[in-house]
């Protein structure tokens, strides 16, 4: 059943190079298909390498001309603090816009990434005129400035997940540092970025600052990584196509590069966890989040062995309000699968689930709640062994693993024994135990006795092959800035 407000719905699909909704050169384009019903959104441009050349001349030429680059940064906040607040005025069309895409309902589109990109534009705004450089405590016949500049040129790529948050945490801060920046959103969702394009453009970002290249990954995603004249490439995604990232940089001109990867994240809980029922809460509702189509989902479970039969029995209490519905209705807590190749990618996961041994708890099979769309019901595996494929392989799906341990030593080892690192939570109320555990947990985020908390004040990103870098915070200006060192020599009179 379709809202009746999308009927009518049209979408500008063309690429926005130096200020200018524009066809790709080639005139090629691609259908956007929501998951929600499989409805044709649009046509959008299927970019390739010319106009990827064509966005980083622009970009170039934007930034050598100091009309953004050169702005005083007060300047600067003002103008980004405009574009956050358009991103909200527009809210409503925004959220519809990147449900129809992606298939997230349309409560979190409005409620979580609209706000969360604002936010985020808003604070790199209001902070870029609050960083102070420094002057090294050298001997007294010179002054040493170490500050930070603008890298220059900065291409942007970003995954299907949260296309406008994952947008915002690169763009905002390189943005806001006075950078040009070239953005290639996912071939699965590119509306959004398009349209956050538009409306900086008309809060006063001035042309060729910000320009938006839809297009796939090796046509246009690797022209951008591997251009010569790209100073630094900020990439979200998968670990195999990150580390393809960090190869292209290294085959052209040593741009920088920043990856943020993937997860599979251990939620670790002791029986004396302080508080059972919000433990579950937290488990369920964040590995359900989202359709379990989130970077840092706790994918693997890890209940003490004493307690995991009363846990998972609360837990499928759970489970039938995370039922997938239509996106577009206001109730729906689970939307649609991205797309085809996504929901064929986690009922693979789901049949090796159930053919190496683990036992399927809940859900397992397609669901239909809207004709035409791409939905899988909510899915826990019990006896779950690390040697699994689903204890090993992120699914981006709503499937959970559970596993079980007998003490910290146990459990600290099975959760590191991961290729990833991004996220990790333990559930105790021995002060010792949560420090100790959080310390020994290799993972660039760790919650205690939670797991949702969140905030644009603090880094975000992993160790090991979950990415290199940080996203949030004022941290992510590292990565937009160089380092310079400037010694003025001083021949004092007195
Ligand atoms: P993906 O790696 O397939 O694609 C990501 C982006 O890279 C897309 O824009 C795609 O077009 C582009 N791309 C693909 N091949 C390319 C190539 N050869 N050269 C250049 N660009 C190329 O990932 P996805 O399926 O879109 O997103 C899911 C992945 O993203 C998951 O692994 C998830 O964990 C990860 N992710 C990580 C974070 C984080 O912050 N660590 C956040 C969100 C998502």
């Amino acid at each position: 059943m379709n809202a009746p407000a999308t009927a009518t719905q049209t979408y500008d699909g063309r690429a926005l190079i130096n200020g200018e909704r524009i066809a790709a050169l080639d005139g090629q384009t691609f259908d956007s298909i929501s998951p929600v019903d499989g409805r044709l959104l649009t046509a959008v441009a299927r970019c390739g390498e010319a106009d990827i050349d064509a966005a980083v001349r622009a970009a170039r030429a934007a930034f050598e001309s100091r009309r953004w680059s050169g702005m005083a940064p007060a300047q600067r906040k003002r103008i980004m603090i405009k574009f956050a607040d358009a991103v909200l005025a527009h809210s409503d069309e925004l959220a519809l816009m990147e449900t129809l895409d992606m298939g997230k309902p349309v409560k979190y589109a409005k409620g979580v990434d609209v706000n969360a990109a604002a936010n985020c534009i808003r604070w790199y705004g209001e902070a870029v005129d609050k960083v102070y450089d420094e002057i090294a405590p050298t001997g007294p016949n010179a002054l040493a400035l170490i500050t930070r500049e603008a890298v220059g040129v900065v291409g942007v790529i970003v995954p299907w997940n949260y296309p406008m948050i994952m947008a915002a945490w690169k763009i905002a801060p390189a943005l806001a540092a006075g950078n040009s920046v070239v953005l290639k959103p996912s071939e699965k969702s590119p509306l959004t970025a398009l349209r956050l394009a538009d409306l900086a453009l008309a809060a006063g970002i001035p042309p060729g600052v910000f320009n938006v290249v839809p297009g796939y990954g090796p046509e246009a995603g690797s022209p951008l990584a591997l251009h010569m004249d790209v100073d630094c490439i900020a990439f979200t995604g998968s670990t195999r196509v990150g580390k393809q990232i960090h190869v292209m940089a290294g085959q052209s001109n040593l741009k920088r590069a920043w990856t943020e990867l993937g997860g599979k994240s251990p939620n670790i809980v002791f029986a004396d966890c302080p508080d059972l029922d919000r433990a579950v809460e937290a488990a369920v509702g964040s590995i359900f989040f989202n359709q379990g189509e989130s970077c840092n989902a706790p994918s693997r479970l890890f209940v003490e062995a004493s307690i995991k039969d009363a846990f998972l029995e609360k837990a499928l209490k759970l489970v039938p309000n995370f039922q997938p519905g239509n996106p577009l209705e206001k109730s729906t807590v689970m939307g649609a699968i991205v797309d085809q190749v996504q929901l064929d990618n986690v009922m693979r996961y789901i049949g090796l689930g159930n053919s190496e041994g683990a036992k399927l708890l809940a859900g397992g099979s397609l669901a239909t709640p809207v004709q035409g769309g791409c939905y899988v019901q909510p899915t826990i595996f019990d006896g779950v062994t690390p040697e699994m494929t689903i204890a090993r392989e992120e699914i981006f799906g709503p499937v959970l693993s559970v596993l079980s341990f007998t003490d910290a030593a146990d459990v600290v080892k099975q959760a590191n024994a991961s290729v990833y690192g991004l996220q990790a939570a333990v559930w105790t109320r021995d002060i010792n135990k949560a420090h100790g555990v959080a310390r020994a947990l290799r993972a660039g985020t760790v919650h205690v006795n939670s797991y949702d908390e969140d905030d644009i004040t603090v880094p975000f990103g992993g160790f090991k092959q979950s990415g290199v870098g940080r996203d949030k915070s004022m941290h992510a200006f590292d990565k937009y800035t160089e380092m310079k060192t400037t010694w003025i020599k001083i021949d004092s009179p007195v």
